[in-house]
């Protein structure tokens, strides 16, 4: 990834581990030409560098998709809370601006998408074939399955389903992510391919 690139993504707010990162750009790069990539839960942007970067460097597209009001976690006075995001005027938790700041930083604003609305709100009339998938949204079981169900079908044959913060022991952290990643598994519809840390990685069958 380019030093620009990757210093606004060391700078960025945000959950992910630098090997996760590097997966990320390098199954950006890999797929960005079967489709858009789609991220679910774009937050301040640190995943979004590395998928960005991934699809700009392979003359493809990333659309962000986020409500940027939080999620459960995030909500005042909940363990993830962070009073830099909180906009008092409305009350609410806002990301956006981060997002906007970390793209800019990035490079990445040519070639990114946002999408602010809820999951199923833009789900409902989705139809777009996608070359990827990254699921890292709301960790509840309900918002999980909403964003597998919702645009999970729409990866191409070849294509990449990725699902963010699987714990296969509970005692490590919530159980959401990896229950929607064993449901697609059961659906007959994906093949496993060796995960990175907590990165379950998943290709969708011909
Ligand atoms: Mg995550």
């Amino acid at each position: 990834m380019d030093a620009r690139t990757l210093a606004a993504a060391r700078a960025c707010k945000g959950f992910l581990d630098e090997a996760e990162g590097l997966r990320l750009h390098e199954l950006a790069c890999a797929h960005a030409g079967l489709g858009p990539i789609l991220e679910i839960g774009s937050y301040c942007g640190k995943s979004t560098c590395w998928l960005g970067a991934g699809a700009r460097d392979s003359g493809g597209l990333l659309l962000c998709l986020d409500h940027h009001r939080g999620s459960e976690e995030h909500q005042l006075g909940e363990g993830y809370h962070d009073p830099d995001l909180f906009d008092a005027a409305a009350s609410r938790v806002d990301s956006l601006p981060f997002l906007r700041r970390t793209l800019h930083e990035a490079g990445l604003e040519d070639s990114t998408v946002l999408l602010v609305a809820p999951t199923s709100r833009v789900a409902a009339f989705w139809t777009t074939p996608l070359g990827m998938v990254f699921i890292d949204g709301g960790h509840s079981l309900a918002a999980a399955r909403a964003d597998y169900a919702g645009f999970a079908h729409h990866v191409v044959a070849g294509g990449i389903l990725a699902i963010h913060d699987l714990f296969p022991d509970p005692a490590h952290g919530g159980q959401a992510p990896i229950t929607i990643y064993r449901e697609a598994i059961a659906s007959g519809l994906f093949d496993e391919l060796p995960a990175t840390k907590t990165l379950g990685v998943l290709r969708r069958r011909a």
